[in-house]
Order: structure tokens, then C-alpha cells, then sequence
């Protein structure tokens, strides 16, 4: 287990309970709350997932921790405050709605703070500086909350951001986790591989969000280990207008009608080609045939060999001796 200094652990908890306090109970607050209802987050929801809001005052969390006896240099270290020219501190985060991140073992290591302003000009995320503490390629949103839930629901969901992950549990799906927005990484996949072995990912319907389904399935494949599930929504959609749109039991459907990494790469090739065209339909065949060569159970090879038979119109004998054809020059 890594050795967490015992003051930041202390001072991370105090800037949630600071953050969060300010969110619920203070007029400074009330842009934040008014925003977190626009998002549809009850009080329930801020409460478990400890959601606060950073004040627009440049050094209300200063003031705070300071009077908590905190000294500068632990101040500095934390991450939570940038230092002027002339060396004073001010508070990093203004004026959003500040999603903890914990680590493994649930303490809160970090932030990221989600503008709540129109203001495009800032950006829409911020977060914590990398730390000694805050290692941004091991962080994983509500990580350790879903560790509990993985073991109801056997499985564990990935998700772009971290709305996605709160709606996901409103809508009853509890083990959802997202990584900080930058792209998986293979330290987190060691993470979740710990846990379960059963991955189904949901980032965002859009072409960004479909594309990184890509890249993060072919990653998990190569760790290896993995049953992997994909979920496409439609439309664009990310998973929190999803739910918002078409509800929890819905979402729960298409959570439970995830793709196999098989079938999600032969539906995304066959969108590349005009399938009324014979000269591209045989191209996409023998595409399809090299992704379906590169499994190793030939039970699995047989299955999608005829789904794609009967979906196309051809022969499966057909199929079966290009892939053996292909096999051999992979061999
Ligand atoms: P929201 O639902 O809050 O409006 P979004 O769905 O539009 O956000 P996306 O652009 O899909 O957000 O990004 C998903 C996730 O990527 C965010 O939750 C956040 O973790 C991360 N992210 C997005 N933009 C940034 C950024 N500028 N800096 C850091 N992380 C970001
Ligand atoms: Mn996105
Ligand atoms: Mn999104
Ligand atoms: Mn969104």
C-alpha cells in the first residue's frame, strides 16, 4: 500500500466537507445548487457522491484551511491552490461544482471542478495538478464505491465523465467509474482487472466517444482476461442524456444489450462499406473474416461466421475457407 501523508489525507477531507458544505447551506453556494438542479442531482445524490461547489471568492478555501492550522507548505503541496508572482496563495477552483476523486481506498486525493458559468472561454473541466499523491493515470471516479456494487452486479461499467457516472447509478447501474477524461490507461486497467474481469465500457455515443470504445476495447484485449461488453447509444448521446431522455430502464437494457468486442468491431467495420455494392461487400467480408480469424475459440469463430452468412447472403462454407485461408497467413 502506497504511504499517504496522514495531513493531506486530513486536508483533502476537510476541503470535500468545505466544498460541500458550501454547496448546501451557504448563499455563496446557491449558484452551485442552482446549477446541480439543473444537472438533476437531488440532495441524495450530493450527499453520496460528496459534490461541492467552489465558491467565485479567490481564497475562501485559504482562509478556511489556514484556520485550521494547516501550514503554507502543505497548503502549496495539496494542489488546491496556484501562487502569484509576489508568492501569496489563492484557491485553484473558483466558481464550479467540484466532483471529489478518491483513491483506492476511498480518500480523496484530488478534485475536478466543472465550470457552471457560460463563460466558454474557461474550460469546462479543471483538475488537480499532478501530486505525490494525485498520479492522474491511476485515478478512477468513484472507484472504490463501485468495487462494492461490482460484486452485486458482476461487472463493472466505464464511463467518459463523471455525470455520466451519476446518472448511471441514479438509473440503478452502481458500478460505474470514469477515468479523468484523458484516455485510459493501461495502470487502469490493472486497477479494474483486480476487481473483475467483466468490463463493459459506455463512453459517449458520439464519434469521439465510439472511436475511444475503440481504442479502450483493443487495450483490454490485449491485457487480456477480459469479457468485454460495449455500449452504442444512439444519437450522440452520452449516458446522462440518455437516462435523462429515455429512463432508467432503458439505460438498464442497454446495459444488459452490450456488444460483444466482436460484434461492436464487425458493426463498425460494416458501416465503413456500402453493402449494396458487391465490390464493397466483398471487401467487407474479407475484413470481417480478419477480425473474426484473430479469435481463438473456435465455437466464437463458428457463431459470428454465421451471423455474418445470414446477414449477407453468402454461403458460410464460403466464409470458413477464407478464414482458414486467413488463419494460415497469420500463422
Ligand atoms: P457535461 O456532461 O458535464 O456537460 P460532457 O458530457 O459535455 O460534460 P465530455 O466532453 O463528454 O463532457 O467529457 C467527458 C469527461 O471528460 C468529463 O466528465 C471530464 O471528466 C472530462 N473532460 C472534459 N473536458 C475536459 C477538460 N477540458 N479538461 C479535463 N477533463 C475534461
Ligand atoms: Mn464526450
Ligand atoms: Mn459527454
Ligand atoms: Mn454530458
Amino acid at each position: 500500500k502506497p504511504k499517504v501523508s496522514n495531513t493531506m489525507t486530513l486536508m483533502f477531507q476537510d476541503a470535500t466537507e468545505f466544498y460541500h458544505h458550501v454547496l448546501l447551506t451557504t448563499n455563496a453556494g446557491r449558484r452551485g445548487l442552482r446549477y446541480a438542479r439543473k444537472r438533476k442531482m437531488s440532495d441524495e445524490i450530493l450527499e453520496h457522491f460528496q459534490i461541492g461547489y467552489a465558491p467565485k471568492q479567490d481564497n475562501l478555501l485559504l482562509t478556511f484551511l489556514r484556520g485550521r492550522n494547516y501550514k503554507d507548505d502543505d497548503l502549496f503541496r495539496s494542489g488546491l491552490f496556484v501562487e502569484s508572482k509576489d508568492g501569496r496563495l489563492f484557491d485553484r477552483f473558483r466558481d464550479r461544482l467540484m466532483f471529489p476523486l478518491g483513491n483506492e481506498s476511498g480518500y480523496v486525493i484530488g478534485f475536478s471542478g466543472r465550470r457552471i458559468s457560460n463563460d466558454k472561454t474557461v474550460a469546462k473541466y479543471i483538475n488537480s495538478p499532478e501530486t505525490k499523491l494525485f498520479n492522474k493515470s491511476k485515478v478512477l471516479f468513484n472507484f472504490s464505491e463501485a468495487k462494492k456494487a461490482a460484486k452485486q452486479e458482476g461487472h463493472l461499467v466505464l464511463y467518459e465523465g463523471y455525470m455520466d457516472v451519476i446518472s448511471a447509478y441514479k438509473a440503478g447501474v452502481k458500478s460505474g467509474i470514469a477515468s479523468m477524461g484523458t484516455s485510459l490507461t493501461d495502470q487502469q486497467i490493472y486497477m479494474l482487472k483486480r476487481v473483475t474481469k467483466n468490463i463493459i465500457i459506455n463512453y459517449d455515443g458520439d464519434e469521439p466517444g465510439v472511436h475511444a470504445e475503440e481504442r479502450a476495447t483493443k487495450m483490454f484485449q490485449k491485457a487480456g482476461g477480459f469479457n468485454i461488453g460495449v455500449v452504442v447509444l444512439p444519437d450522440g448521446l452520452d449516458p446522462d442524456e440518455y437516462v435523462k431522455k429515455y429512463g432508467a430502464e432503458k439505460y438498464q437494457d442497454e446495459v444488459k444489450g452490450a456488444f460483444t468486442a466482436t460484434d461492436f468491431f464487425l458493426k463498425r467495420l460494416a458501416k465503413k462499406y456500402n453493402l449494396n455494392n458487391d465490390r464493397e461487400k466483398i471487401v467487407y467480408l474479407d475484413e470481417a473474416v480478419k477480425v473474426i480469424a484473430k479469435l481463438t475459440n473456435p465455437v466464437e469463430q463458428d457463431l459470428y461466421i454465421d451471423k455474418i452468412a445470414k446477414a449477407q447472403g453468402v454461403s458460410k462454407a464460403s466464409l470458413k475457407a477464407n478464414l482458414i485461408k486467413q488463419q494460415r497467413r497469420e500463422r
